[in-house]
């Protein structure tokens, strides 16, 4: 079973038509960090011009690019300072996160950020706080929180719900107010809603994506919390033996996974049915995903409906139409990305 919600999420795919564009006007540009996390993604990127710095001072006068996961105001601050030209990829979600931040404590409220204090976004959000902002990443850190009068708490996009819940249970209690943002977004929850439907019914879970990836890591976190789940990069980290004796396999995959890498997953999988017997690929299709998690906003509704990006949630053989990538010179797979029926469906099938 594949995710219909598998693969580039709203946020990525402005980012990479952002750079795209920018590679037309000015032939070369940087992006402050690699632009997705995704080796595959960003070894494609390099190779059109797109070089990756870690600082301003390193773009030598070429346009920079900030990646969806945004950045602190300082970076704004020093790029305009040396003439810089920027590019702001921030995804739109991230950039409500920002600036609600920045209004709470405006207001004079004690930030709070669910998420990972490694994570560039968290980095960022917090250089809107004015490094003022405690992340907590577990349970355990909200102890070092001293009791104060206003507490306003904030998600990183890519959290789980569940975690989300049980952090703020505990920080209710902290404060004699506290204002409770749920800033997950809604694509990373659709992926992890259909990750969790998909994982509850199948044997192993495939989860693709880079390992710097935090939605795919945390789509693999909860896969793992109800099936035997692997987390690759790309094809060719599958194993054979991880298909022996599994009867159904799901796949699913992070918001920085491109369609052709996906594809060249499930394209090996299919192999491994066809020459060792081990793999099952069921063509089956997953449930919709419920409408509580299609976005209410219009006008990104409209855009992660638009026909244009629905092709992949339809029946398995829209799976090999052009995606808008692959027209723009995106690689193809390497072997087609096939889905068949496994040997066992077959016999069953000769058996009716
Ligand atoms: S996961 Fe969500 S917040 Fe992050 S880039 Fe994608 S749409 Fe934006």
């Amino acid at each position: 079973m594949r995710a219909r919600s598998a693969g580039f999420c709203f946020g990525v795919r402005r980012a990479l038509e952002l750079a795209e564009k920018a590679l037309k006007v000015h032939g070369t540009v940087c992006s402050l960090g690699e632009l997705i996390h995704n080796p595959g993604v960003v070894n494609v990127l390099r190779e059109r011009g797109v070089a990756v710095i870690d600082d301003l001072g390193e773009s030598r006068g070429r346009p920079v690019l900030i990646r969806s996961h945004g950045v602190a105001p300082e970076v704004f601050a020093t790029a305009r300072e040396q003439g810089l030209e920027i590019i702001d990829a921030t995804c739109p979600f991230v950039k409500r996160v920002q600036e609600k931040a920045a209004d709470l404590v405006r207001q004079g409220y004690r930030v709070v950020v669910i998420g990972s204090g490694e994570h560039p976004e968290v980095r960022g959000i917090l250089g809107w706080t004015g490094y003022q902002a405690l992340v907590v990443s577990d349970l355990t850190t909200i102890e070092r929180l001293p009791p104060c009068q206003k507490l306003g708490v904030l998600s990183q996009t890519t959290q789980d719900r569940e975690r989300f819940y049980a952090v703020v249970r505990e920080l209710i209690g902290k404060a004699r107010e506290v204002r409770i943002y749920d800033t997950i977004c809604q694509a990373s929850l659709a992926r992890q809603q259909e990750a969790i439907a998909i994982a509850s019914r199948v044997s192993l879970m495939v989860v693709i994506g880079g390992k710097n990836s935090a939605n795919t890591c945390k789509l693999a976190e909860l896969c793992r919390r109800h099936v035997s789940t692997v987390h690759i990069e790309n094809a060719a980290e599958l194993e054979p033996d991880l298909f022996r004796c599994i009867d159904a396999v799901g796949v699913t995959a992070g918001a920085s996974t491109p369609d052709w890498i996906i594809e060249e997953v499930i394209g090996g999988m299919c192999m491994f049915d066809e020459d060792q017997e081990t793999a099952q690929v069921s063509s089956q299709q997953v449930p919709e995903v419920p409408q509580e998690v299609v976005p209410q906003n219009e006008a990104v509704r409209k855009r992660l409906l638009s026909p244009q990006l629905r092709w992949r949630s339809r029946s398995p053989q829209h799976c090999r139409k052009p995606s808008p990538h692959r027209s723009r010179n995106w690689p193809e797979p390497r072997s087609p990305g096939r889905m068949v029926r496994s040997r066992h469906r077959r016999s069953l099938d000769k058996k009716r």
